[in-house]
């Protein structure tokens, strides 16, 4: 209903442009869909996300039964704000997938680049696992960038979780998997949390590095990290982890700064993988489950 309201404000003018029609006939619903592509990129969701959006409304609508006494523009208001929900996920939060108990630690991988707020999702996972009596081991192997393994270290402490680390000069895939090893040996961590290493940008290193870090620690889940101010980049930047590294989910981070989220949008839509989590600050407790129907008026509004 939040989805519903905040639509219908935003692109008043849009729905206005329906004002007497009787349907939702290719016809009616040109002018106000124009608005609705305008709206879309402006909250930043990339241009082939846009277009292959209008283009299911543009199918969908005719088939739209208008019910007796309802606007016309309030079907479109509501078919809009539905595909958008759908697109994103549907309703309700998507967790972690947890191995099944007996089979060792599940093991999940932080990936992304450099200064998208990897090293610091970890910790906010480990603290939100934490929440829920799950023991977490968090496993350092950026060593491109040095800062991160004593950010990770300082993170695990301030939390009162363990951190495994070998120093900058070992390689990432085996630091993982001696990481994920401890974890067995020591028999009592539930989650194996491991921040990957990144890079300033995508390159082949990076993703046969990802790819052997994945192979050698056998994760359940590999979550892209992705910054929400990217922007319309968040689209094309998934494409290449999702292609690459088998993703099976994300962690949209920044959305508590000023963007509108539409990389929230295309980073779905790209990799047809559910956002899980979304980082809402900088402290370790700003980390929330993704609402799709928020993201929805959010991205509109
Ligand atoms: P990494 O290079 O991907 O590991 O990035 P970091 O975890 O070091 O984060 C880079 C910067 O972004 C740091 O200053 C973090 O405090 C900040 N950061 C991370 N997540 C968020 C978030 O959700 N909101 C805000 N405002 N800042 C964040």
């Amino acid at each position: 209903a939040d989805a519903f309201n905040n639509l219908s404000a935003t692109l008043d003018e849009a729905w206005a442009k329906m004002k007497g029609v009787a349907d939702l006939s290719p016809e009616n619903i040109k002018a106000p869909l124009k608005d609705v592509r305008r709206a879309l990129l402006e909250a930043d969701v990339s241009l082939p996300v846009v277009r292959r959006f209008i283009k299911k409304v543009e199918e969908r609508a005719p088939g739209v039964k208008v019910t007796k006494g309802v606007e016309p523009s309030q079907e479109l208001v509501k078919l809009v704000a539905d595909e958008l929900c759908t697109l994103m996920g549907g309703v309700g939060a998507d967790g972690i997938n947890f191995r099944e108990e007996g089979n060792g630690p599940t093991v999940i991988l932080m990936a992304g680049l450099q200064g998208v707020g990897k090293t610091t999702a970890c910790g906010k996972l480990a603290l939100s696992l934490k929440k829920q009596n799950k023991t977490c081991l968090l496993v350092a192997t950026d060593v491109y960038r040095p800062a991160a393994i004593d950010q990770l270290k300082k993170l695990g402490s301030d939390l009162n979780v363990p951190v495994y680390d070998e120093g900058a000069n070992a390689s990432p895939p085996s630091i993982a998997a001696n990481g994920v090893a401890e974890a067995k040996k020591r028999g009592d961590i539930d989650v194996v949390i491991v921040d990957t290493a990144g890079r300033l940008n995508i390159d082949e290193a990076l993703m046969n590095e990802l790819i052997a870090t994945k192979m050698s620690t056998q994760a359940d889940e590999t979550l892209l990290v992705v910054d929400a101010m990217t922007g319309q980049e968040a689209a094309t930047l998934t494409k290449s982890f999702a292609d690459a590294i088998d993703i099976t989910g994300a962690i949209l981070t920044k959305l508590d700064g000023d963007t509108r989220g539409g990389a929230a949008l295309s980073v779905r839509e790209v990799s047809g993988k559910p956002i899980k989590f979304t980082g809402v600050g900088e402290k370790m407790d700003a980390l929330d489950p993704f609402y799709p129907e928020r993201m929805t008026s959010r991205i509109l509004g």
